[in-house]
């Protein structure tokens, strides 16, 4: 039997990289879309790429832009993957009230383009999008689950708002096996470093080797519902693997504040983060979600998934990866 094959759209992000290690462990071989930078960056796939027994033979990557879709289509065609993963786009909801018009143009009408290609494809593809708590922004009720309705509150949320609606009525009026996947807060070593969990963790490991003092940030009574990126991958294929297509959502079910991440980071290297941490107004938001926190019991009862690595173990880990990443090489931060 020859091997499934899918394509991951978001390949060399935080998501893209450990869903790419998931599916090559259980025999896919994955196709990638890579966009063309001025610097190499695909930091968090180099260690596959490099593998002579991954890098060109079971992992494999392709050149293109969600906004070009004339190429993605002309992808699909060439790849025939029986499998589609959505997950790229501009990421951080604090940017998109900067850049609302690219950030919709990627996260909202790039789904629809690619909702139109595997409308034309020939072969049965499984597509999941990669939709966000952000939808529900400013919820009537708490949790929220599949059928909370949607008020976001950012440009972000708006862009993940339609394109999740969007997925449904492709499911319901073309019969397409499309899932989004709810996801909240989903954090690692790999998070980007201008997101606030990493930031802090960063800034934890840079203090506690007394690189850095200050850490400035915006408001820290934010509260969210924070758990692992490899975790949520996992959830990911499993809802592709369903007989049915479905919408799933994926939390941890418990919402902790900014404080009391800073009080897990900051504890796992014996510093108060008091004496470190400094407001910066342009860290604030014109717009914040309001308890957001997830039911993911549709995600336990159908696909026999749950989150296991809550907030404090997820802090210190992520100090200690930022520890060791600075411990090996110094000189580079
Ligand atoms: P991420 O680390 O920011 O990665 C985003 C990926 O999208 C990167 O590979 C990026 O490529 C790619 N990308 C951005 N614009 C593109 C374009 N125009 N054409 C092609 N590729 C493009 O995000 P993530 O944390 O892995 O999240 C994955 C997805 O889940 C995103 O859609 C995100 O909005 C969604 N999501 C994430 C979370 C979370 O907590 N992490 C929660 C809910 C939903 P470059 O490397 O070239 O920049
Ligand atoms: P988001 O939930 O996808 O927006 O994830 P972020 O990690 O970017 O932000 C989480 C929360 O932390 C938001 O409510 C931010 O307003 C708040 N926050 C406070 N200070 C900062 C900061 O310096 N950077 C970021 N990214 N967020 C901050």
């Amino acid at each position: 039997m020859s091997a499934p094959v899918a394509f991951i759209t978001g390949i060399t992000g935080q998501d893209g990289s450990y869903l790419t290690e998931l599916l090559l462990a259980r025999g896919y071989v994955v196709h990638g879309l890579v966009r063309r930078a001025s610097l190499f960056n695909r930091s968090r796939i180099e260690h596959l790429r490099h593998d002579p027994a991954i890098g060109g033979r079971t992992l494999l990557l392709h050149y293109g832009d969600l906004n070009d879709t004339t190429s993605l289509r002309r992808l699909f065609r060439q790849i025939r993957p029986t499998e589609v993963y959505h997950l790229a786009g501009q990421s951080h909801v604090g940017l998109s009230f900067e850049i609302p018009e690219a950030t919709c143009n990627e996260v909202a009408n790039a789904t629809l383009g690619l909702l139109e290609s595997l409308r034309d494809q020939e072969q049965p593809v499984k597509l999941y999008h990669a939709s966000s708590s952000e939808i529900f922004g400013a919820p009537a009720a708490a949790p929220q689950n599949e059928d909370t309705a949607l008020r976001p509150t950012s440009p972000y949320g708006c862009a993940k708002a339609f394109a999740t609606n969007l997925c449904r009525v492709y499911r319901d009026a073309y019969g397409l096996f499309v899932c989004n996947g709810i996801a909240f807060n989903h954090e690692s070593p790999r998070r980007g470093e201008n997101f606030v969990t990493r930031k802090i963790s960063l800034a934890a490991a840079r203090i506690a080797r007394g690189r850095q003092s200050e850490l400035p940030l915006g408001h820290l009574d934010a509260a969210r519902d924070w758990g692992y990126a490899p975790e949520y991958v996992d959830g990911m294929w499993r809802a592709l693997q369903q007989e049915r297509a479905g919408d799933y959502v994926f939390a941890t079910g418990e919402s902790r504040t900014l404080g009391e991440f800073l009080d897990a980071a900051f504890g796992a290297v014996g510093r108060d983060w008091r004496a470190h941490v400094k407001f910066e107004s342009r860290f604030v938001r014109p717009a914040e979600p309001v308890r957001l926190v997830g039911d993911a019991t549709r995600a336990r009862e159908k696909l026999g998934w749950s989150a296991q690595t809550k907030m404090s173990a997820l802090a210190r880990l992520m100090v200690e990866a930022d520890l060791a990443a600075l411990d090996a090489s110094p000189e580079r931060r």
